[in-house]
């Protein structure tokens, strides 16, 4: 790891002040930047504390349940609002990594995790993530944890492998970023992350010095009807194989409108507006589930050790239908 100094800055404009480009990062619970800096994966000179910035509170706003970028990811979970509005993202929360990660992550660092992918983990190997043109042996070599839809020739990396913006992408929620003029811009998660394309390298749309102040999650029919089911190799403390979070709105056994994102099989948090095309206007049953889940599916391209996804997310997605239709 190399050597770095340490500024804990008092607002945001002090922050935004302190980062001038990519050796400077700033730090929130610092739970996975310094799992990147100890291998050697990312370099920073400078880490700039924002824990004293006031992106705090979960309160309800006229545009919808807003949550600041720094709180906790357990105190998120467990907050009676996010709970009883949006059970989906209370779930995506308290099912990912551990308890003591969770009370020290925040919701800003958790958007901004990096993938997972082994190679890119290990800088002994080539990967065009971390190195662009260098190549990218997950294509042939080990991928069984990896992505089947929105993947490149270049990169077929889950960017983001965590839970919560899964949720997030299924329920339209925005995020309210600041620049270094204190200009503010608000991007929907499902334009946030970018797909690997010819430039795995660039993951969001998120600026250098950019801050993440803020998600805010609007209101509607289907939130409160929704679940989020994860898939992992063990129960606790593992990152999602596949995963999908679910709202609908069934009235009289019709579904009248349907949210479908998928986890652990996108490139990026895979929004399905194909399953939810299926969804909207058809009887809530299972073959309605399972055409929809077919649907979500069609795109994908399983490379030799992931193929057991395409099947793995369907059942998963028809399971969280079913669950929420009770
Ligand atoms: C063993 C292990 C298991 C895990 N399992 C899961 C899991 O199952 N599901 C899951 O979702 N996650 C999982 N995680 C990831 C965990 O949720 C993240 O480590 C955590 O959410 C990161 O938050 P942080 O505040 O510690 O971020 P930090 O490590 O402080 O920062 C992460 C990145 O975000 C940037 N950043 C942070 N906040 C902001 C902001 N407000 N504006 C701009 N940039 C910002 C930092 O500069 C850095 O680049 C796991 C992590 C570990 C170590
Ligand atoms: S899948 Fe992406 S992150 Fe993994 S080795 Fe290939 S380029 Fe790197």
């Amino acid at each position: 790891m190399n050597n770095f100094s340490y500024k804990q800055a008092a607002s945001a404009k002090e922050a935004t002040a302190s980062h001038q480009g990519k050796s400077e990062a700033y730090i929130a619970g610092g739970t996975t930047l310094l799992d990147l800096m100890k291998a050697n994966l990312e370099e920073h000179s400078l880490l700039v504390d924002i824990n004293l910035l006031p992106f705090r509170g979960i309160e309800q706003t006229k545009d919808g349940l807003r949550i600041g970028a720094m709180e906790r990811m357990s105190d998120v979970g467990e907050h009676p609002l996010v709970v009883q509005q949006y059970p989906a993202v209370s779930q995506s929360l308290l099912l990912a990594a551990s308890p003591q990660l969770r009370n020290m992550a925040s919701i800003g660092g958790n958007i901004l995790q990096r993938t997972r992918c082994g190679y890119f983990r290990d800088a002994a190997f080539p990967c065009n993530k971390r190195v662009p043109g260098s190549g990218c042996p997950a294509q042939t070599g080990d991928n069984h944890n990896l992505a089947i839809l929105g993947v490149s020739e270049n990169c077929i990396a889950n960017a983001y492998p965590g839970d919560l913006a899964v949720a997030l992408a299924a329920f339209d929620a925005v995020l309210t970023l600041e620049n270094a003029k204190g200009k503010q811009r608000r991007v929907p998660v499902t334009e946030f992350y970018l797909l690997p394309g010819n430039t795995p390298q660039k993951e969001t749309v998120l600026e250098p010095g950019e801050l993440i102040v803020a998600v805010t999650l609007p209101p509607a029919a289907h939130t409160q009807r929704s679940t989020y089911l994860k898939v992992r190799e063990r129960s606790s403390y593992a990152y999602a194989l596949a995963s999908a979070a679910v709202g609908l709105d069934v009235q009289a056994g019709t579904i009248r409108s349907a949210r479908v994102a998928l986890g652990g099989v996108g490139a990026q948090p895979w929004r399905s507006r194909e399953a939810e095309k299926v969804l909207t206007g058809a009887p809530a049953t299972e073959a309605t589930f399972r055409a929809a889940a077919t649907a979500a599916l069609q795109g994908a391209q399983p490379r030799e050790h992931n193929r057991y996804k395409v099947e793995l997310a369907q059942n998963t997605l028809v399971r969280a239908l079913q669950t929420v239709v009770g």
